[in-house]
């Protein structure tokens, strides 16, 4: 068996979990770049406030039902999502964070009886410690899983456990083909026009079939339907995300401008690196330092800050930068730091213009951008080969004396700093 432990309306769930005010009421949660709803409350799923939504179509509502809109607040999302995930960990041999509110839980070995009694403690430690809302599913593959979750949720329901073929097929048929974990809006009108409307109507189709039309990546939904589990994470993870971060907590408290920022530069490459091999470019940038929050002298610091890049960006050159600059803005003299981070945002499609055989000034900015794209391409196939902690920035290079190892190498006197 594998388990989901999937948090409920997120990005609203952490809003609440700092502020009760917003318990009960309908709240929705705006992208920072184009104010579309990215997250809803149950009240407002009620009233009909759309995924995805512009908050312009939806103004009038907004003021009818005194809807609260909330302009995203991502490093808090962040830092919540990585002590749910820990919490997850508590309860599981190992977990598989798969966005930044669902995890994947490994149960093997575990027996199936003690299932419930593992799903009710994750759910009570999340919402006693942290205020958050999860869903945690049961089932034999993790297609299934993702389906228990779903059902659960829509019922209300804080866990659910499909034990096999036959408890699944019960439920196929109430099940919206879209909602197939894999199954986007091209394969869903595909589908439709084979006459295949829900996932039960899917299932029941020849593997054959189903391997033709849809090649690898069907067949290996049709499969694990059927109870024989096939997709791997790195399967899955090429989908576009809408953040990536990276964050270490440090061993001691650290004091020490050089070498916070190195790691800041180490975690900038690899969310970089992350966000190229999807494909993908950000939008936004984010670095947050912590204060240590078991030195109860005073208030853990905790300063941060997020930029909005004047174009979308994937290259790690330009990302650094842009995060150097910040942490020089939030770093605070004297102050110890117990964890530091990276944040990248608003990601979407990488779009890359050919210079077109028709323009006669070539766009001096989209060149370089070309040149830049393929410079990044080279280095990652090189790492991709060697192994990616070979070729990096110089800048993350530094003396290792704070001696800790967090599994990046630093042999290096790193430049001092603003140099
Ligand atoms: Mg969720």
């Amino acid at each position: 068996m594998i388990g989901l432990a999937d948090c409920n309306n997120f990005f609203v769930s952490c809003e609440r979990s700092i502020n009760p005010a917003l318990d009960g009421k309908p709240v929705v949660v705006l992208s920072n770049n184009d104010g579309c709803v990215v997250a809803r409350s149950n009240e407002s799923k009620r009233l009909g406030v759309k995924m995805g939504q512009p908050a312009f179509e939806i103004r009038d509502m907004i003021e009818k039902h005194r809807i609260i809109a909330l302009s995203g607040n991502h490093l808090l999302y962040r830092d919540i999502s990585l002590r749910v995930h820990d919490i997850f960990r508590r309860f599981v041999p190992s977990a598989l964070d798969y966005s930044v509110d669902e995890s994947f839980l490994d149960v093997n070995g575990i027996p199936v009886d003690v299932l419930p009694e593992i799903g009710e403690a994750i759910y009570n430690a999340c919402w006693k410690e942290m205020r958050i809302p999860v869903t945690i599913g049961f089932a034999p593959t993790k297609t299934l899983a993702k389906i228990a979750t779903e059902v659960s949720k829509k019922g209300g329901q804080r866990l659910g456990i499909i034990y096999d073929e036959a408890d699944a097929v019960k439920i196929y048929d109430n099940i919206p083909i879209y909602d197939l974990w894999g199954v986007g809006r091209r394969l869903t009108k595909m589908l439709y026009q084979n006459g295949v409307y829900t996932i039960g109507q899917f299932a029941a189709r020849d593997v054959e079939w189903v391997k033709k039309k849809m090649g690898v990546t069907g067949e290996r939904s049709w499969r694990e339907l059927h109870c024989q589990p096939c997709i791997e994470l790195n399967h899955v993870e090429r989908l576009l995300q809408d953040s990536i971060s990276e964050s270490r907590t440090f061993p001691e408290d650290v004091t020490d401008y050089d070498y916070i920022r190195a790691r800041i530069v180490i975690y900038t490459s690899d969310c970089a690196r992350k966000l190229r091999a999807m494909n993908g470019e950000c939008r936004s940038v984010g670095v947050f330092l912590r204060g240590n929050p078991f030195r109860n002298t005073e208030p853990v610091l905790r300063p941060e800050r997020v930029v909005r890049l004047s174009s979308p960006c994937n290259d790690t050159i330009t990302l650094t930068e842009v995060a150097l600059d910040i942490l020089d803005n939030i770093f605070i003299e004297g102050a110890a730091f117990k964890r530091a981070g990276v944040w990248l945002g608003d990601i979407q499609k990488c779009v890359l213009r050919p210079g077109s055989l028709f323009e006669t000034e070539v766009d001096a900015k989209t060149e370089k951008k070309q040149l830049m794209n393929k410079f990044m391409k080279t280095i990652d196939k090189i790492n991709n080969v060697v192994g990616y902690k070979n070729i990096g920035l110089a800048s993350q290079l530094v003396k290792g004396h704070q001696g800790h190892n967090d599994g990046y190498s630093s042999s290096f006197q790193a430049p001092s700093r603003k140099k």
